[in-house]
């Protein structure tokens, strides 16, 4: 072995060192909330990866869609053949048309469906995809999302997706990653593209 080589390993073995005393100190079992916020494309598609891996594993999922999709949904159409139940805001709530009062409608008929899902302990993991801005908008009310999120299963884990999460529920989640906008192709004129913008 050169000198080169040597240093290397040992190096290495240190930081393998490092990273094994740390998976020892991480022994706390339960389930995570995981918010994925910022301005950059990839919360949703990060939130159904996320459901996809859980499903891969056999576990039980539940998803709840808080925009009205204007157009067909791919990861819908997949993940529904396989048990995973929706909750899709049917009318109401799209950028286009804001009505306040359709909209709290909508809002409140999918977030009755979570509240039931985040009292369900058979639910593994449950993405609500776009939750932050019906808080923003306060068409649910911050604190009822805070006690239904302390209160389910110690072993369910949630996923929220969204731009501007309130800092509460930044305060209260386990692990939160921000997207930033470096850029993105709409911005250059490309029209969103089947499978990969939806
Ligand atoms: P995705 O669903 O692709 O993971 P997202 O959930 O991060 O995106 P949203 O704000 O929910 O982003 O917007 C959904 C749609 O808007 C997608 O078609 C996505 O490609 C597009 N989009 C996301 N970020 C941007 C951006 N910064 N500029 C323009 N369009 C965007
Ligand atoms: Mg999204």
């Amino acid at each position: 072995m050169t000198q080169e080589q040597d240093r290397h390993q040992q190096r290495q073995q240190k930081i393998k060192e490092k990273v094994d005393e740390r998976v020892a100190q991480a022994t706390e079992e339960k389930g995570l909330l995981l918010v994925i916020t910022g301005n950059g494309k990839g919360k949703t598609t990060s939130g159904f990866g996320t459901v996809a891996r859980a499903v891969g594993h056999g576990l039980q999922c539940g998803v709840a869609q808080f925009i009205k999709g204007t157009w067909d949904n791919g990861e819908r159409n997949l993940l529904e053949k396989l048990g995973v139940a929706f909750h899709v805001m049917s009318t109401g709530f799209t950028w286009n048309t804001q009505d306040k009062q359709a909209d709290t409608i909508a809002a409140q008929a999918v977030w009755q469906e979570c509240l039931k899902m985040l009292q369900d302990p058979n639910l593994d993991v449950v993405l609500l995809d776009e939750l932050t801005y019906m808080v923003s908008y306060n068409y649910i009310e911050l604190d009822e999302v805070l006690n239904a999120l302390q209160q389910r299963p110690a072993q369910q884990s949630v996923i929220i997706t969204g731009r501007g999460a309130h800092r509460s529920i930044i305060e209260l989640a386990d692990t939160v990653s921000e997207v930033r906008n470096v850029k993105h192709a709409f911005e250059a004129g490309v029209k969103a593209r089947k499978g990969v913008d939806w």
